[in-house]
């Protein structure tokens, strides 16, 4: 055993023992210990050796010499021992490696001597050999690396992947292009942790091709092997395989499955950006004409044109797909305010009645859509198709080329189309719409405490449209956002105006929609920026939301209940006894006040209404809130709140609804009070 262990290397490989002579003339001769060192050589047996100027040997390899002859003018300069290898063709013929050492003396007369040996490594040689050899035609990209980077060997197919005609003893950052060299980096700090590990890049080609890439890392002690995998092909055939099961067959269109693949997307990406997915379900008024077609060619061209007229009015994230028999689905992605996709489905419609021309036929079609939203009517993507196509059978009841919201109470037959919408929309935008202020009155002081600001609609000939025909409209057709901030507005206007008269020191209210409550950021940005517009200070402003509302969704109201106080802005909840509180969810309410609803206060003489209003007062007042009664019109409802220990009113008893002027002029002849 030890035997092997003290074998030196001289036993394990061929050795030739040498001494090289170098006169002071310059001349090389060489000695050799036996007749096998010379055979090894392929040298004479007897004789003198004689070798060249450069010092080598006659046999040595002409692609060596060079090496050779510069380690030995080296050593002759700096007298330090030479380190050789070189080729020699023995006297077999036959090719062989020599690696060894030699040391220097340079001798009183002027000539030099180096003693050393060479051993045979030819067979390390060819091993070696082999190995790059059996690298270098690797059907892989192979690139070994060292810590540095450095790279040691490399197979051929990653020099035609990567394009170069060198890659050992480069560095591999400097092979790579940047995104690859910036991820192999990143990988190779997880490899002291990881054993393998991969990843993905892409690599443009000179001839512009771009080749999708795996890279495999895998370390090996102080060295890396990187497995460079072209998998273009198969991501091409997954591309594939994904179209046919995304497209219609026959049509190109997008189908259901497609949608389903893409609307997790677009969910993440409404969640980032806090907005809205817009659900569509589209399809022409009537398929008489349709019905018509009996070409199956025919039938798929007015398919496809169909859908492009629909594409044509979309943005780029829009998606469109087939859904049904000449029904399809939109969603459209990014909705920041409901007001945008009005004029979205609006050029929708419209793009649908250009007249489809096939094969000299022409075809002229109107469309209806129906609308709802994610995610508000609905969280997995067979409901909300399920209610946009509820709101596309509503559409159709109305007249042709109509829009529809999905509303959860479909029950409530309203007769509201286009024509309507239209009319609306122009007194949004043509100054139609303004307010009327309320006030709300101490009911031990007398003192005005605050008022409302309640929505008015004066068209053009003069007329009143009440808020009652107008908001479930604007709410349906998604103008409600820009409703509320029109009356945000000129309350805050007004309010800062009369604060900064001294006319008074109270909030004004308004009446925010369930709508407005889905989106916080967006509620808190509009206030916010009606605030700044205006310079009311956020504690003079006061939000309402109905019972029924901040039911639908209390989590989400309490949070904005509580971002809306966190920024002095306070809130009531209106209508009280119409919905279906809790105790507990109303206790965790960060509420002011609290609003009965005037139906119970229009019928105090009921016994039963007395009760419940006088249980709502304790209640309220048991959670520290202010209680306000709505709708009291007589003397003596107002005795029996007084007496129930109502805190404010607000009624026909003290004042009607008042326009801005006859506000002011009540606000200089009445003593309003600070905020209660
Ligand atoms: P609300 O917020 O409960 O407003 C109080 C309603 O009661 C007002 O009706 C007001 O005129 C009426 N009222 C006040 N005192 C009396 C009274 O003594 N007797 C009777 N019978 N009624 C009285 P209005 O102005 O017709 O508003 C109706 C509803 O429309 C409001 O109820 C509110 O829910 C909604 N609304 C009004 N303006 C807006 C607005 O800008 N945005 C939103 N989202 N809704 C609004
Ligand atoms: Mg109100
Ligand atoms: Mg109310």
């Amino acid at each position: 055993m030890p035997e092997k262990k003290n074998k030196s290397i001289t036993d394990l490989f061929d050795t030739i023992s040498f001494t090289r002579i170098m006169s002071k003339k310059g001349d090389f001769t060489y000695e050799f210990e036996n007749i096998d060192d010379r055979e090894m050589l392929g040298l004479p047996s007897v004789g003198e050796i004689e070798a060249s100027r450069d010092g080598c040997l006659s046999t040595v390899g002409l692609e060596d010499r060079d090496a050779l002859s510069n380690e030995i003018k080296s050593s002759l300069k700096t007298g330090l021992p030479t380190k050789e290898m070189f080729r020699a063709i023995n006297s077999m013929g036959e090719n062989k490696w020599f690696y060894g050492k030699a040391d220097v003396k340079k001798k009183k007369n002027g000539s030099v001597i180096w003693t050393g040996s060479w051993l045979d490594i030819t067979a390390i040689k060819n091993q070696e050999f082999f190995k790059n050899q059996i690298i270098q035609s690797l059907p892989e990209a192979l690139v070994v690396f060292d810590k540095s980077g450095l790279i040691l060997t490399a197979s051929n197919k990653a020099m035609d992947l990567l394009e170069t005609d060198e890659l050992v003893g480069c560095s591999i950052f400097s092979k790579l292009p940047d995104n690859i060299s910036e991820n192999l980096q990143q990988h190779l700090l997880l490899s002291a942790i990881k054993d393998k590990s991969s990843f993905t890049e892409w690599l443009k080609r000179s001839d512009g091709r771009e080749l999708s890439l795996k890279i495999d890392l895998i370390p090996k002690g102080r060295y890396f092997i990187c497995i460079i995998h072209d998998i273009s092909d198969e991501d091409e055939k997954e591309n594939s395989l994904k179209y046919i099961a995304f497209h219609d067959n026959d049509t190109g269109i997008e189908n259901y499955a497609y949608l389903q693949d893409v609307f997790p997307k677009l969910v993440d990406t409404a969640k980032v950006n806090q907005t809205q997915i817009a659900i569509l379900s589209i399809a022409p008024d009537s398929l008489g004409q349709i019905g018509t077609i009996t070409d199956k060619k025919k039938l798929d061209a007015l398919k496809i044109a169909m859908a492009d007229r629909i594409k044509s009015s979309l943005k780029q994230n829009d998606v469109v797909a087939w859904t049904g028999y000449f029904h399809f689905t939109v969603l459209l992605s990014d909705i920041e305010f409901s007001i945008e996709i009005e004029q979205r489905i609006e050029k929708i419609i419209e793009s649908f009645k250009q007249t489809i021309v096939i094969d000299d036929a022409n075809f002229d079609f109107t469309a209806s859509v129906g609308v709802c939203f994610y995610p508000q009517n609905g969280k997995n993507l067979n409901d909300l198709i399920k209610n946009s196509d509820i709101a596309l059978q509503k559409a159709f009841e109305d007249k042709n080329n109509s829009m529809r919201l999905y509303s959860s109470d479909f029950s409530i037959s309203q007769t509201i189309n286009l024509g309507v919408r239209k009319r609306l929309k122009e007194a949004l935008a043509n100054d139609e719409i303004f307010c009327h202020f309320q006030p709300q009155v101490d009911i031990t002081t007398g003192k005005i405490v605050g008022f409302e600001a309640l929505a008015r609609w004066k068209t053009a000939d003069g007329n009143f449209i009440p808020p009652c025909d107008f908001i479930p409209e604007a709410e349906e057709f998604g103008l409600i956002d820009s409703l509320t901030k029109i009356v945000l507005n000129k309350a805050c206007e007004y309010n800062q105006k009369w604060y900064s008269m001294g006319l008074c020191r109270v909030p004004v209210a308004v009446n925010m929609s369930a709508r407005q409550f889905h989106n916080g950021t967006q509620l808190l940005k509009m206030v916010n920026n009606v605030l700044n517009e205006t310079g009311l200070p956020p504690y003079l402003l006061e939000l309402e939301l109905t019972e029924s509302s901040a039911m639908c969704d209390p989590k989400n109201a309490i949070k904005i209940f509580q971002d809306l106080l966190d920024n002095n802005i306070r809130c009531a909840l209106d209508d009280f006894g119409t919905g279906f509180s809790s105790l507990s969810v109303l206790r965790s309410f960060p509420l002011k006040k609290l609003k009965i609803d005037r139906s119970f206060i229009l019928e105090l003489n009921d016994k039963k209404n007395m009760e419940i209003v006088r249980a709502t007062i304790a209640m309220a007042h048991a959670l520290d809130l202010v209680v306000l009664a709505e709708g009291v019109e007589t003397r003596k409802n107002y005795e029996i709140l007084k007496e129930l220990g109502c805190d404010v009113i607000q009624g026909y008893l003290f004042s009607q609804p008042l326009c801005a002027e006859e506000m002011e002029l009540l606000l200089m002849r009445w003593d309003a009070g600070q905020i209660s």
